[in-house]
């Protein structure tokens, strides 16, 4: 299969307390810098075969104006040919199966329909839109810029703009969320019928301010109106509580989004994501089943010939490495056999189908029934996964 490209925008309004993704405050010059920067590892990536699928996330794509977005876009179908190309059917072409997925994470509070609209006729054809809730205390207490309201007309938004496949990111176990709330926040979202829904749980990673928060609930700033780069944030107030709900009902609101989103015609395919037939993430899809992807940007990873990589995380060091023709490349691992085969039992685990023995033993030439006896006799005795020869592997939980 074709490889995808991944394309990195390590820059955001302001930093969400929960947030440990390579990203910084936006800055205007910095920001055309590192677009040129991109650019220019862009270019260096080897002619070959088509992409599959593109994805520009960050960070947040959209804190870039239109007309940067614009021309990074442009830049990208110039130097890449995409396997179906959509581009010959403007400007807003019906979003087909087998068509190539080319989407921009959006953050609520960084659109409004010019911007939409120049991205969509660039030829982006999937919006991943990063609501996390539909409920205006949660939002604030995350940090985030937008209120429930305003992610809710962006989604509009967007339809109207002609994103025919549009995704929104929802989190779940947020410190003082009720299931009662959570159920709230996913009857809003299948109300406005977007095509992808990912439901994610809040983990709490070590150097967040949510991290710091947790262990101390007086570090929780008070109201402010108005802020960094002219955006309006709300209160952070804390929405009821300042610790995690307890793990009994995390499992619960999981299992709620299962049940509540298949009963509406979402098609669980993965452990966080739901889509309605036919939208599935292809770009995420194939990071599940190990094709290969280029990685550009601040800290992106590449996954080519047998290789992972990375690009370093210091926006500093990778502005320098690229100004001077140099790779910005900090680690890499090259994956033997049986770690090809581990990689692909986890990886494929994840999505609900799970992986037949055929699929695992044509690309991988081993006999994983035998390879993995004792694991998967664990495993199953445990309860945590499903074989069967004709069957092959799932995972219980899914
Ligand atoms: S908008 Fe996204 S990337 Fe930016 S700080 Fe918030 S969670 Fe992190």
């Amino acid at each position: 299969m074709s490889p995808s490209l991944y394309v990195h925008i390590p820059f955001c309004l302001k930093r969400c307390i929960y947030c440990d993704f390579v990203s910084g405050i936006y800055d205007p010059e910095k920001a055309k810098t590192y677009i040129e920067a991109l650019k220019k590892e862009i270019s260096r990536i080897p002619d070959g075969k088509p992409l599959s699928t593109l994805f520009i996330g960050g960070g947040t794509p959209t804190a870039l104006s239109a007309e940067v977005l614009t021309d990074l876009i442009k830049y990208i179908f110039n130097r890449f040919e995409f396997a179906h190309d959509f581009l010959i059917n403007p400007p807003f072409p019906p979003f087909t199966e087998g068509g190539s997925e080319l989407t921009i994470e959006a953050n609520p509070g960084t659109v409004d329909m010019d911007k939409l609209k120049a991205v969509r006729l660039g030829g982006i054809n999937r919006i991943s839109i990063g609501v996390q809730s539909f409920n205006d205390d949660e939002l604030s207490f995350l940090g985030r810029i937008h209120t429930s309201k305003e992610a809710e007309q962006v989604v509009h938004l967007a339809r109207d703009a002609g994103f025919e496949n549009i995704g929104i990111d929802l989190i779940y176990g947020i410190p003082g969320q009720t299931l009662e709330r959570w159920k709230m926040t996913l009857d809003k979202a299948v109300t406005l019928r977007p095509q992808h829904i990912s439901t994610y749980e809040l983990t709490v990673e070590e150097r967040t301010e949510l991290y710091e928060y947790l262990k101390n609930p007086s570090l929780i700033p008070p109201l402010s109106k108005g802020g960094d780069m002219g955006v309006t944030i709300c209160r952070r107030a804390k929405p009821g509580g300042n610790t995690l709900p307890p793990e009994d009902m995390i499992i619960e609101m999981y299992e709620h989004a299962i049940d509540y989103l298949t009963s509406k015609g979402y098609v669980h395919y993965e452990i966080s994501n739901f889509a309605l037939p036919c939208y599935s993430c292809s770009h995420n899809i194939n990071y599940w089943d190990r094709g290969e992807y280029y990685g550009v940007g601040l800290g992106a990873h590449s996954f080519i010939a047998g290789s992972r990589f990375h690009n370093t995380d210091n926006l500093d060091e990778y502005l320098d490495l690229i100004s001077k023709n140099k790779n910005a490349v900090k680690g890499s691992e090259s994956i033997n056999s049986d770690m090809a085969l581990s990689e692909a039992i986890f990886l494929g685990l994840r999505k609900t189908e799970g992986l037949t023995l055929k699929t695992l033993s044509d690309r991988y030439e081993r006999d994983i029934s035998r390879h993995y006896k004792k694991e998967l006799e664990e495993l199953m005795d445990a309860g945590l996964i499903e074989f069967s020869y004709s069957n092959g592997l799932r995972n219980s939980s899914n």
